[in-house]
């Protein structure tokens, strides 16, 4: 099969179908009928009839999620991706859910999250059906609606369907993730000692989002020191961003950072870790400065050294840590964090570090969120085949790849993220003008069509 030339003539319809599915506002809404909202179901609904006239077997699985099944035999192989999207936001050039085509790039809200993919995913599948292939394994799109929020959809889904042997989710890029660090949300609640000093630190606020480094924390500070000028100084002499006003005898410290995803920590200024470096750096004496030395220490660096848990691996590198949110006043100190640890790490040997360290300090020691890691072997031959077809497309000599984010792979037992971005293409899921290049998309068919081929003959 000449699949270069085939993902070309598939090119209209790709477009025509995935205007008429990005033209459905599929985001959340709470409703008494629909499990994820009305527009939701009509995504799910729309992808069902075109899978439907198109001749596949389809299955929707009671608004929870669906599939679109091709081929016969005991194996399923699983594609994996979502047709629920965040909500549009605001600043669009063109209405978000008016998909709109300028300079070869299609525009509208989901375009690259996740429904352009799932329809390239999708029309590679119709490709090799008309082809006449016929594939010894059967080959499921499985189509997802709470990606964006909690995953529910997945889960009922799977609670009534057969978990696919392999599968591969389109909803990050290429080549192939293999590897997926463990991520951890946790809050460690300690009690704050009393301060005997004439300067006190009232309050501390900092970070909303555990996955994102915070670019401001904000300080409530009583003294007779001039804190404007004791501020200046020091941020002269560190290079901190940040202001000082003052009220009634207080003064709001607030610093800035720089902030950018908590699988990169290092990359980003932590306002809440620089915050705390200032504030140590006060007269405040006793029992209370140690508390924010201890604080401070256990995340001045972001590999996880403070909390006793630094390590890595060769397959997907050193455990993050961010420090996301701090809510402190004279009584409680509540820190929000974010861990992303190796795929060969211990999650058992972590939780009770973690646990001993808060324990340590008389806090105590909460889970909010936990995924465990995932790791296919880059010498896997599901992992070999998805990698050389895409070298063999792109001309490209690329090698596997490990992430410390999370994609859809991890509602499979055995799953990769595969495209649909290319390393050039734009990434902008989640936002303003959110768009992906046509040919890009067409790459991806080409790329789905002979891996799903290659996997199933
Ligand atoms: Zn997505």
């Amino acid at each position: 099969m000449d699949f270069h030339a085939l993902s070309k003539k598939y090119e209209k319809e790709y477009v025509k179908n995935v205007m008429e599915l990005l033209e459905i506002p599929s985001v959340f809404e709470e409703d008494s009928v629909y499990p994820y909202g009305k527009p939701i179901h009509d995504a799910l609904e729309k992808m069902m009839s075109i899978g439907q006239d198109d001749g596949f077997i389809i299955k929707n699985v009671d608004g929870h999620g669906g599939h679109i099944e091709f081929g016969e035999g005991d194996e399923i192989i699983g594609v994996l991706g979502h047709l629920d999207v965040v909500p549009a936001g605001s600043g669009w050039t063109t209405p978000p859910f008016e998909p709109t085509i300028r300079d070869g790039k299609l525009y509208a809200r989901g375009a690259q999250d996740d429904k352009g993919p799932v329809m390239a995913a999708y029309i590679a599948l119709k490709l090799l059906k008309e082809e006449g292939f016929e594939p010894k394994k059967k080959i499921r799109l499985i189509l997802g609606t709470d990606e964006e929020r909690d995953w529910k959809g997945i889960d009922y889904y799977f609670k009534k369907e057969l978990m696919p042997s392999l599968g591969f989710t389109p909803d990050a890029s290429f080549p192939v993730i293999h590897a997926e660090k463990g991520l951890l949300d946790s809050y460690i609640t300690y009690p704050v000692p009393e301060s005997k000093e004439k300067t006190k630190v009232v309050s501390v606020h900092g970070g909303d989002r555990l996955n994102m480094v915070p670019d401001e924390a904000v300080a409530w500070i009583e003294s007779p020191l001039d804190i404007e000028k004791v501020f200046n100084d020091y941020s002269a002499e560190y290079k901190l961003e940040g202001t000082v006003k003052s009220a009634a005898g207080r003064y709001e410290v607030k610093v800035k950072g720089n902030a950018v995803h908590a699988s990169k920590p290092e990359e980003g200024l932590n306002a809440i870790t620089a915050l705390l470096r200032f504030l140590q750096s006060l007269p405040l004496n006793g029992e209370y400065e140690s508390f924010i030395q201890k604080i401070y220490k256990a995340f001045e660096t972001t590999d996880g050294k403070g909390l006793n848990v630094k390590q890595m691996d060769e397959v997907s590198g050193p455990l993050t840590s961010n420090l996301g949110s701090i809510e402190m006043d004279e009584q409680t100190c509540k820190l929000g964090f974010n861990l992303r640890y190796p795929v060969s790490a211990d999650y058992r040997a972590i939780d009770q570090k973690l646990k001993d360290f808060a324990e340590k300090n008389k806090g105590t020691y909460e889970v909010y969120d936990h995924l465990a890691s995932i790791h296919l072997e880059k010498d896997h031959p599901f992992v070999k085949t998805l990698l050389s077809v895409y070298n063999k497309v792109t001309g490209e000599e690329a090698e596997v790849k490990t992430m410390g984010g999370a994609t859809y792979a991890r509602a499979l037992e055995a799953g990769v993220a595969f495209g649909a971005l290319f390393e050039d293409s734009p990434d902008t899921a989640h936002q303003k003008d959110e768009h992906v290049r046509i040919t890009d998309m067409i790459k991806a068919i080409e790329i789905y069509a002979e891996s799903l081929y290659e996997l199933t003959r």
